[in-house]
C-alpha cells in the first residue's frame, strides 16, 4: 500500500523515519563514497548506487538522498526538508 502523501521515509543510514535529506552530485563511485561517509556499509552502498544510477557508468548527476539530521551531521553535512523527494543542499563528498 502506498499513501504517496507523507514526506516521511526511512533514513538510508539508520532507518529512522525522517522528512529531511540532502543531495549529492555524483556518479556511481562518488555516490558509493558519499553513502559510506553516511555510515552505509560498502556492500549496501554499492547496491544503492546501482539502484539509483544503474550498473553502467554514468556522468555525475544530482541524487536526492533521504538522511536524518544526526547521520548527516556525523558525515559533516547538513540536511534540509525533502520537497517532492528533492532536497535543496547539494554536497560534494568526493574531496
Ligand atoms: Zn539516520
Amino acid at each position: 500500500m502506498h499513501s504517496g502523501t507523507t514526506a516521511n521515509g526511512p533514513c538510508l543510514a539508520c532507518y529512522t523515519p525522517t522528512d529531511t535529506g540532502l543531495a549529492v552530485e555524483a556518479d556511481q563511485l562518488g555516490l558509493i563514497q558519499a553513502l559510506k561517509r553516511l555510515t552505509v556499509p560498502e556492500g549496501t552502498a554499492r547496491i544503492m548506487a546501482g539502484r539509483f544510477l544503474g550498473d553502467l557508468p554514468v556522468p555525475p548527476r544530482a541524487i536526492g538522498l533521504r538522511v536524518c539530521r544526526p547521520c548527516a551531521e556525523a558525515a559533516g553535512a547538513s540536511v534540509d526538508l525533502m520537497v517532492n523527494g528533492s532536497p535543496v543542499p547539494v554536497y560534494d563528498f568526493t574531496d
